[in-house]
């Protein structure tokens, strides 16, 4: 019985789809000034529905917040913004009603919709990442299904073709301190320098084998080259964004709905009900021009110039990023590990080496709470070392022993610095410096900087 109502199931779907496809194939033939063309459709240009002038990558919906007076007055100018969210909001706590977790986020699913509609933004996609509550970038890749995640960002930025692109800043700084946050813009940046390539995910631009019938099953996108990365953040000090990109104030008034763009962002934010119920906590972000950091611009352009300045309409052809080339120590050294490794290969990877001179390496601890600091010692010899480490703490801080070890030859050793915070707030900055020696040979030093925090995620 059940494999009979299986197969009637089958039939009936057959059925279905045979008929979607022969109602398809005579609306394709009505537009179709060559109906013998069976290709018709693969030639067609791409669905200018969904073409943005700016395509605005954040990670939880209310983030948009950050860049929305400005999306605002892109907007009211005539620019057309598409936005993603990378993950569902899914953590956290809800301001509102009973309802956590997956079922929070299919509520802010529908919040961030309305709030960007709010904006005047049509197109929005979430990639379905779920909330990762720490600091580092790297466990909100792992996730998000970091492939996974970045084959969609690949196939959004392919559909929607933007000039350019605006997005959490690819950077650890105190403050600012959601792994989700950074690794939004990381993966904006990956689609950056993918899209427009051909063999990154071939399969989106792959045309349709049959494309009249139905069930093809490449993508019939066309690579694109967005020609300009711009980051933004929120930091407890924005020192570092002076000179670094344009600044837009968010007093201007819309000449279309005669308020401020400061005052449409605060109403879309108001959209997002189960993060404050309606009301911002924190209006910082909009209590300042909206500033923002020119990442690369792979057109004639200024630093502090005009997000728009400089861009070729019909855009531009693909260019392939610096890539990642492994540097070769002489000997053995002590180097940082953990995101702010990996962000030194980032920045190398995608020709954004000034990144990293922004600020020195910082992160926010919350107080009583605990630092792990990674370190990496790379033993390029061809012997065995025995390694000590020296540790120099600010005081108020229990830190644990750092034990010698015994690295191989030709090898990297990871370990951690683990160090207990005052339970009192310490006012500037708890400066950490570890140096490594090896027969009374200096293997160099590094240091962090810590923002005591009221409150800050573990790292
Ligand atoms: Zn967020």
């Amino acid at each position: 019985m059940k494999l009979l109502t299986g197969r009637k199931n089958f039939v009936l779907h057959f059925c279905v789809l045979a008929a979607i496809g022969a109602f398809t194939a005579r609306a394709q033939d009505a537009s179709n000034p060559w109906p013998k063309d069976p290709y018709y459709a693969n030639n067609r240009k791409p669905d200018d529905r969904f073409k943005a002038d700016l395509l605005v990558v954040v990670a939880h919906p209310d983030d948009e917040i950050m860049a929305a007076a400005y999306i605002a007055k892109a907007i009211e100018e005539g620019k057309r913004v598409a936005l993603v969210w990378t993950v569902r909001g899914n953590g956290g706590t809800n301001d509102v009603g009973p309802e956590q977790s997956d079922a929070m986020g299919d509520i802010r699913d529908v919040e961030g919709m309305r709030a960007a509609a709010s904006l005047g933004i049509t197109n929005m996609w979430n990639l379905g990442g779920t909330d990762t509550p720490t600091q580092n970038p790297l466990e909100s890749l792992e996730t998000c299904s970091h492939g996974r995640c970045l084959d969609r960002m690949v196939r959004i930025v392919r559909l929607t073709r933007p000039a350019a692109i605006l997005t959490w800043l690819p950077l650890g700084v105190t403050g600012e301190n959601h792994g989700d946050h950074q690794a939004a813009g990381i993966m904006a940046t990956e689609a950056f320098d993918l899209a427009g390539d051909p063999t990154a995910f071939p399969e989106q631009v792959a045309p349709a084998r049959e494309p009249a019938q139905n069930m093809n099953r490449t993508e019939g996108l066309r690579p694109w080259q967005p020609q300009k990365v711009y980051y933004f953040s929120n930091p407890t000090h924005m020192d570092f964004f002076a000179g670094q990109g344009p600044e837009y104030p968010t007093t201007d008034i819309s000449p279309s709905r005669h308020i401020s763009y400061r005052q449409i962002a605060e109403a879309e934010f108001a959209f997002h009900r189960t993060q404050g119920g309606g009301v911002m906590e924190d209006p910082i972000p909009l209590a300042t021009p909206s500033q923002f950091i020119l990442g690369k611009s792979l057109v004639k352009c200024g630093v502090t110039e005009d997000i728009f300045a400089g861009l070729i309409p019909e855009g531009i052809p693909y260019q392939r990023a610096p890539g990642f080339t492994a540097g070769i120590d002489s000997a053995p050294v002590l180097k940082i590990g953990g995101p702010w490794s990996f962000y030194r290969q980032f920045w190398q990877a995608h020709g954004l080496e000034h990144l990293g001179r922004l600020i020195p390496d910082e992160v926010s601890i919350q107080v009583g709470g605990v630092l792990s600091f990674p370190l990496i010692v790379e033993n390029p010899s061809d012997q065995v070392i025995k390694v000590s480490f020296q540790v120099q703490a600010p005081e108020g801080w229990t830190v644990t022993p750092v034990p010698d070890a015994s690295i191989d030859a030709h090898s990297s050793y990871y370990l951690r610095l683990v160090a207990k915070a005052p339970s009192s707030k310490l006012p500037g900055w708890q400066q950490f410096k570890v140096s490594a020696e090896s027969d009374g040979r200096n293997l160099g030093s590094v240091s962090l900087r810590i923002e005591l925090a009221d409150w800050a995620l573990p790292q």
